[in-house]
This record gives structure tokens, C-alpha cells and sequence, in this order.
């Protein structure tokens, strides 16, 4: 089996807030909306640290968003994607309440200059608006699951081949993030995990995080 993953290294991450820009460029979304880049302060004075957290949706193995979901809108993919079917959300919120990592977000309307912010699933009236149908609906990181499944169609290595990996990982100058699978020893988010020492965002509340941290 595959299951898709990140590994954050925070030792690395210089907060410049590339991959929040390339994220909203790549999926038409709002800036900082599907990811973002926290700045927070770590420790007492006068060790205290600045450090930069990287967050979008974890990709939980036991999404409690899903479980919440009543019309199966949200679903989980078997590498491990966690996906909105927009025709079946009907933006009631459950799923927003539920998530413990404030990954998702209802637009209600149109209200910034670059379209909707939901460009990926809008459909072309002509006009240049979107669907009605789609205003209302619950959106968050995929994964670039569109360059994922685009690029095995292709015979490209997601994680190692960059068109096949998501945008914020191939814009990380920095070489703060990586993306591959978590099942396979082999691969590179494997192998980071095994070389260091990581975390999961709130790990007592056991929803299997697919998003690593190395912290040191
Ligand atoms: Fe951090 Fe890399 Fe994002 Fe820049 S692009 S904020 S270094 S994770
Ligand atoms: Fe669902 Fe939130 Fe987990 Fe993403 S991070 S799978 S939106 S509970």
C-alpha cells in the first residue's frame, strides 16, 4: 500500500512564505487558506526561539472531519488523501468544528481580486464567475492531488519527480519540506523519519497525522 506524507523540518523552514504563495497560485485558492506559515516564539527569555510552522491539512489516518462529515462528502482516499467531493458538501460546518488543526475553511462568497478562490473546481459559465453551486462549499489542502494523479499516469515518482509532487514542496527553497510515502522504508520521508527526531501535531488525540515535524 501507499500512503502519502510530508515531513515539515522545522530546523530549516526560514518562514519566507513561498509555498503559501505557490500554494494559492497552483489551486486557486485564497492566500493562506489551504497553508500557512506560523511564526511563533519557543522557550523563556532569553532562550526563547523564533520558530516557523508550516501547517496545512495533516491527512489524517483517523480524520476526525470525516467522521463528522453526514453526507459523505468528505471521504479518505486508500494513499491516504483526505478529499472534499464539493457536489456532496453541503457546507453545514461539522467538519470545520472538528478539525484539530484548523485545516478547513468555508468561502461564502466571492471577495478577492484574483476570482473565487475555489478556481480548481468552478466551472467556466463564460462570464468569468463561478458555479453558484459551488459557493457555500468546505475547502482545504489535497495534496496537490491533481499533480499526484496526473504524474503516476505519467510514470513520475511523486516526491522525487517535481511535477508530480505538491507545489509547496518543489517551492521550498530552503529544503524545508518533503513528500512521499510513508509505507515504503525506502522513501525519503521514510528515511527522515528514521534519522531524526519527530513529531505529530497534537498526537494525544490519535488521528494519525500523515505530516511529520522534525523538531531537532
Ligand atoms: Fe518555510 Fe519552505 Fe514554506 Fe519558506 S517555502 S516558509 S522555508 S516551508
Ligand atoms: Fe480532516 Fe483536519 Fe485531519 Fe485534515 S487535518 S484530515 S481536515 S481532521
Amino acid at each position: 500500500m501507499t500512503r502519502w506524507g510530508m515531513v515539515v523540518d522545522l530546523l530549516r523552514c526560514i518562514g519566507c512564505q513561498a509555498c503559501t504563495v505557490v500554494c494559492k497560485q497552483t489551486n486557486d485558492v485564497l492566500p493562506n487558506l489551504w497553508r500557512r506559515v506560523v511564526d511563533c516564539g519557543i522557550g523563556e527569555a532569553p532562550q526563547r526561539q523564533r520558530t516557523f510552522l508550516p501547517m496545512s491539512c495533516m491527512h489524517c489516518g483517523d480524520p476526525p472531519c470525516l467522521e463528522v462529515c453526514p453526507t459523505g462528502a468528505t471521504y479518505r482516499r486508500d494513499d491516504g488523501i483526505v478529499d472534499v467531493d464539493y457536489a456532496l458538501c453541503v457546507g453545514c460546518g461539522y467538519c470545520i468544528v472538528a478539525c484539530p488543526y484548523q485545516a478547513r475553511t468555508i468561502i461564502h462568497r466571492n471577495e478577492h481580486e484574483y476570482g473565487f478562490g475555489m478556481g480548481h473546481i468552478s466551472e467556466d459559465l463564460g462570464n468569468g464567475l463561478p458555479s453558484p453551486d459551488y459557493i457555500g462549499v468546505c475547502s482545504k489542502c489535497n495534496f496537490c492531488l491533481p499533480r499526484i494523479d496526473a504524474g503516476l499516469e505519467q510514470g513520475l515518482r511523486p516526491g522525487l519527480d517535481p511535477e508530480a509532487t505538491p507545489a509547496c514542496v518543489v517551492a521550498c527553497s530552503a529544503e524545508a519540506l518533503h513528500f512521499g510515502d510513508l509505507d515504503d522504508p525506502d522513501s525519503v520521508v521514510s528515511r527522515l523519519i528514521r534519522e531524526n527526531r519527530t513529531a505529530r501535531l497534537q498526537e494525544e488525540l490519535d488521528t494519525d497525522a500523515a505530516v511529520y515535524y522534525i523538531v531537532d
